[in-house]
């Protein structure tokens, strides 16, 4: 593989509470390649939305802050960068889209102005010219009447058009990365369907690279090539998607392709992965998922799990794998 477009080392971004520091990112290594779209799935709770929110630089202050680690965006690491060169990289090189798009669409603005204001910003198109390329990109992420819509309102549009707005809005200075956090959550399935499709088909056509952010194992399988697992503010698996899906190696990937509905389940009931995400003040000493795992051994509790290289593209943190450990050898079987 060629080297990747954006690379994340050894990430940490801890955020202090009246409880005590929560270490919401805490050693997450991540490679995005040219053109793939990476998925980082989780439970709500698990530190990808930090981890998106990191790359921006976009982590709420004071509360929250990047306590170490490097982002490599082309060969440079972004927590250098000052907060102008920031300021100048973000939503031109990368661009992100969130969940609900009222939260970024400004409800005073039309359309036209929201996506004119966006590539003025960056200076990538003004006036007559800039005006133009608004209704095209309303267009290019199918928006029938893009003429009419320019003039719109926020409130006045659907919710599936304010994503595609939103959309549009990212894609204006064809960024290099689109970092896509819950894009299809708030929508109803039809709808997410048809955004999800347009999202990979644009990603294809403008040859862009997307880190997906979802906690839904469904869509990964549908848009992403590849797939990291996050758990309790780490990367517990990552894999390419069809090899995740077809023979997940860590216990939480396992329990959460069990929970999922398939039709070779039909009729069963369905596995529930017990308990929750602990709290990010309070992490267990040793494997962050014990408490929930069906596969834990003694030295489970007490040691935090290393990674362990399965094959040039897989990697798990579990003891399982780890042949250090005496019980090493226990075959796991899925749990549905
Ligand atoms: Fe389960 Fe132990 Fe692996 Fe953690 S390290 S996932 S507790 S087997």
């Amino acid at each position: 593989m060629h080297s990747p477009i954006l690379k994340v080392q050894n990430l940490h971004t801890w955020f202090e509470t009246p409880t005590g520091t929560a270490r919401a990112v805490d050693g997450v290594n991540f490679e995005l390649y040219q053109g793939e779209t990476l998925a980082i799935v989780g439970e709500s709770g698990s530190g990808k939305s930090i981890t998106a929110l990191s790359l921006m630089q976009l982590v709420p202050e004071p509360a929250g802050y990047i306590e170490k680690g490097s982002i490599f965006y082309k060969n440079r690491d972004l927590l250098d960068l000052t907060w102008e060169e920031m300021r100048a990289l973000r939503g031109k090189d990368i661009a992100m889209i969130f969940q609900e798009p009222m939260t970024s669409l400004n409800p005073v603005l039309t359309v036209e102005k929201q996506i004119v204001e966006a590539m003025q910003v960056h200076g990538t198109a003004t006036g007559a010219e800039a005006r133009k390329r608004a209704v095209d990109m309303l267009n290019k992420v199918g928006i029938r009447s893009p003429q009419q819509v320019v003039r719109q309102f926020p409130h006045e549009l659907s919710g599936g058009m304010r994503q595609r707005v939103m959309i549009a809005i990212a894609l204006s200075n064809n960024p290099q990365i689109l970092l896509a956090d819950e894009p299809t959550t708030a929508l109803d399935v039809t709808v997410q369907a048809q955004i999800l499709d347009l999202l990979a088909s644009l990603q294809k056509e403008l040859g862009m690279s997307m880190l997906l952010i979802t906690h839904d194992l469904g869509i990964v399988a549908r848009v992403a090539q590849r797939c990291c697992v996050m758990y309790a503010g780490q990367i517990v698996e990552e894999a390419p998607t069809s090899e995740l899906l077809k023979n997940p190696q860590h216990p939480y990937t396992r329990g959460l392709l069990a929970s999922l509905p398939s039709r070779a389940r039909r009729g069963q009931e369905l596995y529930t992965l017990e308990g929750v995400v602990p709290p990010p003040t309070r992490w267990p000493k040793g494997c962050r998922f014990a408490l929930r795992c069906p596969n834990r051994m003694d030295i489970c509790k007490n040691v935090l799990p290393g990674e362990t290289a399965l094959s040039p593209q897989r990697r798990v943190s579990c003891h399982l794998y780890n042949s250090d450990s005496a019980e090493a050898a226990v075959p796991l079987e899925n749990p549905s």
